[in-house]
């Protein structure tokens, strides 16, 4: 059980309590349950979320499914530990790619949430596994963005699409679909769009977004959230789930002191995977997405 030794340092007299006993009440599980409540809103997870979560936690614990060779202490556990890594996506996902090349994925999120990034990294990744990824700079709103993903491509040392500076402002759709048939013409095997951020969720962008996702047809949308943005994490997600959808979603800044509370709200509302685990500002900074591990963080 992965989560028991953080689990029991965080509820040590309820669950000491616990094991002296032959089977749970009522009491227990309540204080138990309390227990649990407070360790999620200290990780930040979203209150709707940690009722929920609570609430399932109680009613499996209150149930018959009596596991024989646990004692209620560890029953208990067990039971938290399985609700929460099958929120969190239960087995790690692994990036969808396309029976015929190349695979499109597209990049979206709020601006700063580590998307420009992200897509260095991602480019890192796939070359590193044999791929020819070349990114495409959709993000025509701000003027260094396009300058932004070329600096991060070259760190990566990956091929970039972007509009040639002078050429009009551009239409980020039509960019985006002209990247994915310079790839195929040019053989690379993954596109990576990085689209627009925004400061907050703006209709306008977020129609953008889906126009491109509409013209390219992306094997993957992933969505980048800021694993620091606490409370606001339900809000987004659902706003870029709405607004684009997506198909999984990349937690980014968990370098940072963040318990990862974003990460179990992002999941629980959306129903969509975490693939990907951002932890710096260096191009090697990122790794699968461990939802067990992602469980005891969160409760330690
Ligand atoms: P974008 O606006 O979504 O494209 O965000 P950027 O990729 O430009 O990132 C915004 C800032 O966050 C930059 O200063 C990045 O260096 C930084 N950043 C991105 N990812 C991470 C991460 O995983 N950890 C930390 N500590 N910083 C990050």
């Amino acid at each position: 059980m992965a989560t028991f030794g953080t689990l029991s340092d965080r509820l040590t007299e309820t669950l000491r309590n616990l094991r002296t006993k032959g089977k749970l009440t009522a009491a227990d599980v309540d204080g138990t349950v309390r227990e649990i409540r407070r360790a999620l809103l200290d990780a930040d997870v979203a209150l709707p979320v940690v009722k929920e979560f609570t609430a399932k936690v109680r009613e499996r614990a209150l149930g018959d499914e009596v596991n024989r060779a646990l004692n209620p202490a560890q029953q208990v556990v067990q039971i938290v530990n399985d609700e929460l890594v099958g929120i969190l996506g239960g087995q790690q996902r692994r990036l969808q790619m396309a029976k015929t090349a190349p695979t499109v994925i597209m990049l979206a999120g709020l601006q700063g949430s580590g998307k420009t990034t992200f897509a260095g990294k991602l480019a890192k990744m796939l070359e590193k596994d044999g791929h020819t990824p070349l990114l495409v700079a959709c993000d025509l709103q701000r003027p260094n963005a396009v300058n932004q993903l070329q600096v991060v491509a070259e760190r990566a040392g990956a091929a970039v699409y972007a509009p040639e500076p002078g050429n009009g402002i551009g239409d980020p759709v039509r960019v985006a679909r002209d990247g994915v048939e310079v790839a195929r013409r040019q053989q690379h095997d993954v596109v990576i769009i990085d689209t627009a951020g925004r400061l907050g969720v703006d209709a306008e962008l977020m129609k953008q977004a889906s126009d491109i996702r509409r013209a390219t047809d992306p094997d993957e949308v992933l969505f980048v959230i800021d694993a620091m943005i606490g409370q606001d994490a339900v809000n987004t997600a659902k706003a870029f789930q709405d607004g684009v959808d997506f198909t999984g979603v990349v937690l980014s800044k968990l370098d940072g002191d963040a318990r990862g509370g974003a990460a179990l709200s992002v999941a629980s509302v959306t129903g969509r995977p975490i693939i990907f685990a951002s932890t710096g500002e260096g191009l090697e900074d990122v790794e699968p997405f461990h939802p067990d591990r992602m469980a005891s963080r969160i409760l330690d």
